[in-house]
């Protein structure tokens, strides 16, 4: 459902990828651990196109993210574009995003009405399921202000999930949560993976949590996935130095 062929990205002089390549199944969840830096959060947002790659692409769903074809042609992707296909991805982020001056539901049906055209029957359903699914039916008509950091992180998963996306997209989403409700989001996060159906990628510091949920992790390390493999290989059998030594800081 995703591919990443021979991509590079810098900012500046400052070569962050060089050379990505990975294939994710349609219904894989993936793991992508790695220091500070290593450009975790930068693979993702390109993914979501809030970041363009310096060479090499990316195609999802058969469609290539950055470029389209006119006359026979690949040329540069136009904004119609980018926003089909931006359609299959949703994303959540390590804060939140919400629009503070609407409601948990209307935060929720902002999208499906002004993105995707449903009706407004339609994204009303379709959000109430979804804010059901993650714990907040009792909470339609409040604000964001008025929640916690957990639930706040799980309202923006509902609002994610509303667009029935084919893949889902997790940036540290528990980072700037309090320990406290680190917990229900995981929780959260659990769930969706074993309904099956979409494809995740989860940047993530939670070593335990990548254990459980994840099919492959990805170990990203001086601009290349330096180490990939079932979690159990990755995490405890692997002997590459430089992800042993990342892997102790979290023992
Ligand atoms: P962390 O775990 O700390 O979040 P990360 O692995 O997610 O790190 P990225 O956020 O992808 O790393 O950043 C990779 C590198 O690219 C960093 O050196 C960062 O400073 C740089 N970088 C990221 N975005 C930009 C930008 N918009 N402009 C300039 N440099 C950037």
């Amino acid at each position: 459902i995703v591919s990443y062929k021979d991509v590079y990205k810098s900012f500046g002089d400052t070569e962050v990828l060089t050379g990505i390549n990975l294939d994710i199944n349609p219904a894989e969840k993936v793991a992508v651990i790695g220091p500070s830096g290593s450009g975790k959060t930068t693979i993702i947002r390109m993914l979501m196109t809030l970041e363009e790659p310096t060479s090499g692409d990316i195609i999802v769903d058969d469609k290539n993210l950055w470029h389209m074809e006119k006359n026979g042609e690949l040329v540069p992707a136009n904004e119609k574009h980018l926003r089909q296909v931006r359609g299959e991805i949703g994303m959540v982020f390590q804060h939140f995003n919400l629009f503070p001056h609407m409601s948990i539901l209307d935060n929720c049906m902002s999208a499906p009405i002004h993105v995707q055209k449903v009706s407004k029957k339609e994204a009303k359903e379709r959000s109430i399921e979804m804010l059901e699914k993650v714990g907040l039916g009792d909470k339609l008509d409040n604000y964001p202000n008025q929640l916690s950091g957990g639930q706040k992180q799980r309202v923006a998963m509902a609002r994610a999930l509303v667009m029935r996306p084919k893949v889902m997209l997790f940036d540290e989403v528990t980072s700037a949560l309090d320990p406290e409700t680190v917990g229900e989001v995981l929780e959260v996060i659990r769930g969706i993976a074993q309904e099956g159906e979409m494809a995740m990628i989860l940047v993530t510091h939670e070593m335990e949590f990548a254990r459980d949920i994840a099919d492959r992790v990805l170990f990203l390390d001086n601009g290349v996935i330096a180490e990939q493999g079932p979690p159990e290989e990755v995490l405890e059998n692997s002997t590459n130095d430089r992800l042993q030594s990342f892997l102790h800081r979290f023992r």
